[in-house]
This record gives C-alpha cells, sequence and structure tokens, in this order.
C-alpha cells in the first residue's frame, strides 16, 4: 500500500458558482480559478498522483492549457485514477476535509460522496467528507475562500 496527501486553497469571488466535491452548492460567492475551482476534488487529486509520486495536479492540466478552462475538476479526477491504474495502484480509500466558514456543507456531504464515487469507481463507503471552520482566525475564517486537504490510501493491483 502507499498513501498520498494533499492540499488547495482557492479564494472565494463573487458571479462564480461553488463547485465542491463536484456538487454545485448554493451560495452568494463561488470560487476563483481555471477550471472550475473544485479546491476539495483537487486536494484529492493531488493525494492520489502523490500516492504513486506521479507530480501533481499542475503538471497534468496545465492553467496555461485551453482545454481545462472551465472543466468539470470530476473528469480531472477521472484522469487521476486513469493514471493511477496504468502505474498499477487502485483506490482503497479517500479521506477529505473542506476548511470554511460558510456555507455549512452537512446537507450536501452525501451528495458529495455519491459523485466522488462516480468519479473514481469507489464505493461510497470508501469515501468520507468532512467539514471544519477554523473558528473565524485566518483567510478561512475571514471567508476569503476555501481550503482542503485529502489523504488517499492506494494499493497495488497484483496479477
Ligand atoms: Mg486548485
Amino acid at each position: 500500500m502507499r498513501i498520498g496527501i494533499g492540499f488547495d486553497v482557492h479564494r472565494f469571488v463573487e458571479g462564480r458558482p461553488l463547485i465542491l466535491g463536484g456538487v454545485d452548492i448554493p451560495f452568494e460567492m463561488g470560487l476563483a480559478g481555471f477550471s472550475d475551482a473544485d479546491v476539495l476534488t483537487h486536494a484529492i487529486i493531488d493525494a492520489i498522483l502523490g500516492a504513486v509520486a506521479a507530480g501533481d495536479l499542475g503538471h497534468y492540466f496545465p492553467d496555461t492549457d485551453l482545454q481545462f478552462k472551465g472543466v468539470s475538476s470530476l473528469k480531472l479526477l477521472k484522469d487521476a485514477v486513469v493514471i493511477l491504474q496504468n502505474r498499477g495502484y487502485k483506490l482503497a480509500n479517500i479521506d477529505a476535509i473542506a476548511i470554511l466558514e460558510m456555507p455549512k456543507l452537512a446537507l450536501h456531504r452525501q451528495q458529495m460522496r455519491e459523485a466522488l464515487a462516480e468519479a473514481t469507481g469507489l464505493d461510497v463507503s470508501q469515501i468520507s467528507i468532512k467539514a471544519t471552520t477554523t473558528e473565524g482566525l485566518g483567510y478561512t475564517g475571514r471567508g476569503e475562500g476555501v481550503a482542503a486537504q485529502a489523504v488517499v490510501l492506494v494499493e497495488e493491483v497484483l496479477e
């Protein structure tokens, strides 16, 4: 088995949808970014790539390449799983946490797990999504953006 870690931050801006874990969440602001700026999914992708020392998200999906402009991060996640499979590994589980003051994510957590399960081929029981605030401290506490962390475990596929 191998383990990977991912971390990402995106800034809140007006006039964009808020996409987290592949789910469009009703909120007065969204996240700035070249893709759909799904910070939670980006952390998961970097954890997957990290588990097999395959570089990072920006390496495969650079923000200088117009084909990734506005792209759904679930599509990038699917591609990351293929990279993982090509290196002879499969996902065992994902644990991810969104760090933000608002909005509350509890009502959307199950839908995020289902969207991520669909994109990765995992069962929902293998995907954990959590959320926390930073008690008003720092950039997330001031509501300037959303941070996310993820860890994944991968296992070698034995032929
Ligand atoms: Mg990102």
